[in-house]
């Protein structure tokens, strides 16, 4: 404000659309007042009144299915993983109250980080306070200025913002697309640095990557490549280290990321990696320096969570069976789906438009269902989808329960 403007002036200067930095939502909020004008539920203000296990909770007073979670494992009611937090919450207190560099590495992030070395096998293991800032810290860290990051254009926005935060050359390629990913790498300049990066599981449509050959292609064009398992890890490969583990390329990964907020079933995020000047970062990676590190309760639940993990091949099993069973059962009833055959635990089923997909969504949280709802910019090709995550904790018949709520409720808003 300059001097010469009375504070009489101010309120009038305020409601001009000029000076209003709030003018850039105006589409947004028409476009959630006119879908909320017809009275349906909000799907984006849901509120969990009583969280009763992994699978159910209760939703407006409801007893409601949960399949819109990213609680894979089902390890949030674990009782020891619950007996962890609670018994360092006691040992250690509430909160760490400052940066892993000053005063805020206890003893449980370095148990954290060694559950995480075991899991993977690997030489080096950073924890985050989320996987966002993981994906933030890495790519912004080791892709900067001059170099070139090449990425899937479906990539989380995790991705995005870390590669815009290191100011490296951006360079996307279509979604899975190998030849087009070998094409950008072609292109990049002779000597300048490269950073491949690939999600396991794409989380929209549940779709895996070809890591297998891309992972080879990249390293084929000295690109180093670090891959997002936020979704497969603990369900998919041997030992639930994920797509890279499954399709055998593990060893060729330079960084692999994941998240603790998915099958480990509480918060945080980590990077781990063989590379011999890994432990560097410490000192180098903004997000990881300037926040405060993970509560003492959080790493506990999350080391005793992984630990638990590395056992868990009967879980990963079922859960396996529920995905297929649900897959098999929406296409059947005649949902179009993200993908033809099961390839993760997320099962997409694509509504028409947000109109009936937000009525879809309404009529599933009406018969007890929770799931998401996503919509552009979070999905892929201005899509809408009801996004159907599940649970090793779905029991065969809740699954069967969800395939007729399905069957109603598409019933009733007439896409099937
Ligand atoms: N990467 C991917 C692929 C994700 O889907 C997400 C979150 N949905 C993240 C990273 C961020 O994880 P967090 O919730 O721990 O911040």
């Amino acid at each position: 404000m300059s001097e010469g403007i009375s504070q009489s002036d101010r309120p009038q200067e305020i409601e001009g659309d000029s000076g209003d930095l709030f003018s850039k939502f105006d589409s947004l909020i028409a476009m959630r007042e006119n879908l909320l004008s017809g009275g349906v539920e909000d799907p984006f203000n849901l509120v969990m009144e009583k969280v009763i296990s992994p699978t159910r909770a209760i939703c407006n007073g409801r007893d409601t299915i949960l399949l819109g979670t990213y609680n894979y494992m089902g390890m949030t009611f674990d009782p020891d993983v619950i007996e962890a937090g609670q018994q360092a919450l006691a040992d250690f207190g509430s909160g760490t109250t400052g940066s892993r560099v000053l005063n805020g590495t206890y003893q449980g992030h370095k148990e954290c980080e060694e559950a995480l070395k075991e899991f993977y096998g690997m030489d080096h293991a950073m924890v985050f306070s989320t996987g966002y800032q993981a994906n933030l810290g890495i790519i912004s860290t080791i892709a900067g200025k001059g170099d070139y990051v090449v990425l899937d254009i479906d990539s989380h926005a995790s991705i995005w913002d870390g590669c815009k935060m290191g100011d490296a050359e951006i360079v996307p390629f279509k979604h899975n697309d190998i030849e087009a990913m070998e094409k950008r790498l072609r292109r990049i300049p002779e000597g300048a640095g490269k950073l491949v990066v690939l999600e396991g599981v794409y989380s929209m449509l549940g779709d895996i990557a070809p890591l297998a050959e891309m992972v080879k292609v990249a390293k084929s064009h000295g690109a180093m490549v670090l891959v997002d398992e936020a979704h497969s890890m603990g369900f998919i490969g041997e030992h639930g280290r994920g797509v890279a583990e499954a399709q055998g390329v593990m060893d060729d990964v330079d960084f692999v990321i994941g998240t603790f907020s998915k099958s480990v079933g509480t918060v945080g995020g980590f990077c781990v990696s063989n590379h011999p000047k890994f432990e560097i970062m410490r000192l180098v990676c903004r997000p990881y320096v300037f926040t405060a590190s993970l509560p003492p309760s959080v790493v506990a639940t999350a080391a005793t969570s992984i630990r638990k993990l590395m056992q868990g091949s009967n879980k990963r099993a079922h859960l396996w069976e529920n995905s297929k069973t649900l897959h098999g059962g929406l296409k059947a009833l005649g949902f179009e789906l993200g993908t033809d055959e099961p390839q993760s635990a997320i099962i997409a089923v694509i509504m028409p438009d947000l109109e009936r997909g937000a009525a879809m969504w309404e009529a599933l949280i009406k018969e007890g269902l929770y799931v998401n709802l996503a919509r552009p910019p979070a999905t892929p090709a201005n899509m809408t989808l009801l996004r159907c995550s599940l649970c090793a904790e779905h029991s065969e018949e809740e699954v069967q329960t969800i395939l007729g709520m399905f069957e109603r409720a598409g019933k009733a808003v007439g896409i099937i």
